[in-house]
């Protein structure tokens, strides 16, 4: 590893000053999960490195005016053990559970997850569907971005240098909306998604009123499906809406062929676990 500049600042103000005008020579370092790896493997080589581990304020969980915010230290565990996302964000809670594993969750921060930006992010499809937001603060101010307009590429975000992600917040879920998550992985721990789906539904009898359907894994950034999504919305659900639904999802992405699957079977996987779940959380018969 070579070597750096560690800063540890207390607060925001500090890390921000601390970073100011350091771009590109300048690494933020969260939980490090990341970062970690690629410092000791070389692929890394920052001037400074800034720890944002010190700055106890932004990691909480709370609820503010019909909006659930979540600081970006937050860690994986501690949404996992939040009663107030397994309530009010069930659709983050179930992919908590299937986040690495124990060790890595008490480290990883969720706004290291979105600020890696990798296709496969865990935190990222749900927080997609939920409608989320993300904060970012630099010395010239604070802005907010819609998640699905924060990843501009593999690997890449609308950060810009000076820019602390601060907060990810998202509107508390109507009443009665159907949540659901699922991550297939090549094993059950410790895997990245091959393919991961996030679906909420809001119904009023058979009628769908609005949905958001979310996918990772599929494409350089996770993404919203929304032309998908638009099949549904205002129209009375039956299975043969449900099998254009999914289809449209399928013919949205845009997969690759790597180590853990072909982009062909990622597509029919989209498409099979978009009707599957749609199927199973309106409690239709499931063709498939
Ligand atoms: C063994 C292992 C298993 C894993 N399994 C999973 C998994 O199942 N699902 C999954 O989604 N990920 C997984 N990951 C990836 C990783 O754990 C997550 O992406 C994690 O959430 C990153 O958060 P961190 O706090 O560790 O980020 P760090 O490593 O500290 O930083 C990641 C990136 O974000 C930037 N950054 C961090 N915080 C901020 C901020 N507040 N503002 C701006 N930029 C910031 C850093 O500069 C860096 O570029 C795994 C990693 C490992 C090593």
């Amino acid at each position: 590893m070579r070597g750096f500049d560690f800063l540890s600042p207390k607060s925001l103000i500090a890390a921000l000053r601390a970073i100011d005008g350091k771009a590109p020579t300048c690494k933020l370092l969260a939980g490090g999960t990341n970062v970690i790896p690629t410092l000791r493997d070389g692929t890394l080589k920052p001037r400074f490195v800034v720890d944002l581990g010190g700055i106890k304020a932004l990691n909480y969980i709370r609820e503010k005016q019909g909006w659930i915010q979540i600081g970006a230290l937050t860690t994986i565990r501690d949404l996992l053990n939040s009663p107030l996302i397994k309530k009010k964000g069930s659709l983050l809670w179930e992919a908590t559970h299937i986040f690495a594993g124990p060790l890595v969750r008490n480290r990883a921060t969720v706004g290291g997850n979105l600020a890696d930006a990798s296709p496969a992010a865990d935190t990222a499809v749900p927080l997609l569907a939920l409608g989320a937001r993300v904060k970012l603060r630099s010395l010239k101010g604070q802005r907010t971005v819609p998640l699905n307009r924060f990843f501009a590429g593999y690997q890449r975000t609308v950060i810009k240098p000076g820019e602390i992600v601060t907060e990810v917040t998202f509107p508390v879920p109507a009443r009665g909306r159907k949540q659901s998550y699922y991550k297939l992985g090549r094993r059950n721990a410790m895997a990245i998604s091959v393919v991961s789906v996030a679906v909420l539904l809001q119904m009023k009898g058979k009628i769908c009123t609005d949905t958001a359907i979310a996918l990772g894994a599929v494409a350089p950034t996770p993404l919203r499906v929304e032309k998908a999504e638009g099949i549904l919305r205002g129209k009375k659900v039956d299975l043969e809406l449900v099998k254009h639904c999914a289809q449209a999802a399928a013919k949205s992405v845009k997969p690759i062929d790597d180590i853990r699957a072909s982009a062909d079977y990622r597509r029919t996987l989209c498409e099979v676990l978009v009707h599957r779940m749609i199927c199973q959380s309106l409690g239709l018969e499931d063709a498939d």
